[in-house]
């Protein structure tokens, strides 16, 4: 680069204005894929730390785009949310994800549970509660059996809105899980002001939980916090067996991860779950 800046600044220029054009036209494809609903939720079991046995769901988006595949969340919830369209994604997964669900339990006969991710857009919403109890219902689940998931980032912007309509959901049955817990910066701050019911500790300290001494005092000490205040604890990223073995001994309700089973679509649920019912 000269030292006058001006090439840096027609790199960034250029740089800025291809991202922009990036941006309107994967909105626009976005805006497409919703009208031919081409997202549909994947599933993704959490398993009881003790029993084994599974009665929850993360539901997970996915697109599945007409010419490149099934593709996950990086490839379009961070644009969705930029540009206003997370809303109707949305609505389109949890419709979907419900209906699902209470097919699969009216067939195996159980009552399941599913969680599912908000965004802060979403938290900000009048109305939203109503919203998604409405979708819920109209889709054949009851609300004690969803759970939604939130991220500090989620709440970070504007927490009093977030806290009335966080009650507002609860006040409706719903339960709230505090999502990649401990990699905010005050996530202990967040457990003690909002109104949640369980917290999922985040991937990153369960990876090196069976091998590294520090991330396994901050795992404990947060099962320790969340035994005290009653909240339910979910580890995520779950991979090995070790990191199992573990989470379990130190306490941990439930556990999800790919050493359990990868996200996958509502038709293979059924088959899934009577596999594991059998082992
Ligand atoms: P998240 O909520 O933290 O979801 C967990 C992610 O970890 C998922 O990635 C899941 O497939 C992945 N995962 C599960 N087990 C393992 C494991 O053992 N090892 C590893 N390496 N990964 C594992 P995915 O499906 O790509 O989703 C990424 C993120 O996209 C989610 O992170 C969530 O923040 C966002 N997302 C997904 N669906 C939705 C949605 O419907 N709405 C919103 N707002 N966000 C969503
Ligand atoms: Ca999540
Ligand atoms: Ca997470
Ligand atoms: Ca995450």
């Amino acid at each position: 680069a000269k030292a006058d800046g001006g090439d840096d600044f027609r790199y960034y220029r250029e740089g800025a204005e291809e991202r922009a054009r990036e941006f309107v036209s994967k909105t626009s494809e976005i805006r497409a894929g919703i009208r031919r609903r081409e997202f549909a939720p994947y599933f993704q079991p959490i398993v009881d730390a003790v029993t084994g046995s599974v009665e929850k769901f993360e539901v997970l988006a996915r697109w599945k785009h007409p010419t490149r595949g099934v593709l996950g969340p990086a490839e379009f919830i961070g644009v969705a949310e930029r540009s206003g369209l997370i809303g109707d994604l949305s609505h389109i997964l949890l419709e979907e994800a419900a209906r699902e669900m209470s097919g699969l339990c009216d067939r195996v006969q159980r009552r399941l549970v599913i969680t599912f991710n908000l965004s802060a857009r979403q938290l900000r919403q009048e109305m939203i509660a109503n919203h998604l109890l409405q979708v819920v219902i109209d889709n054949g689940l009851a609300a004690n059996q969803v759970v939604f998931e939130i991220t500090e980032s989620t709440i970070m912007d504007d927490p009093p809105t977030t806290r009335r309509i966080l009650e507002e959901l609860r006040g409706y049955g719903f339960r709230i899980l505090l999502d990649d817990f401990g990699t905010g910066y005050s996530s202990l701050n967040y457990l003690r002001r909002l109104p949640v019911d369980g917290l999922k500790i985040d991937r990153s300290f369960v990876a090196r939980v069976a091998d590294d001494v520090t991330d396994a005092a901050i795992v404990k000490a947060i099962l320790a916090v969340a035994r005290e205040l009653r909240l339910r604890v979910v580890a995520e990223g779950i991979e090995e067996e070790q990191q199992a073995e573990c989470l379990r001994r130190y306490g941990c309700d439930q556990l999800q991860g790919f050493l359990f089973a990868k996200p996958m679509p509502g038709e293979e649920l059924e088959h899934y779950l009577t596999e594991t019912a059998e082992r």
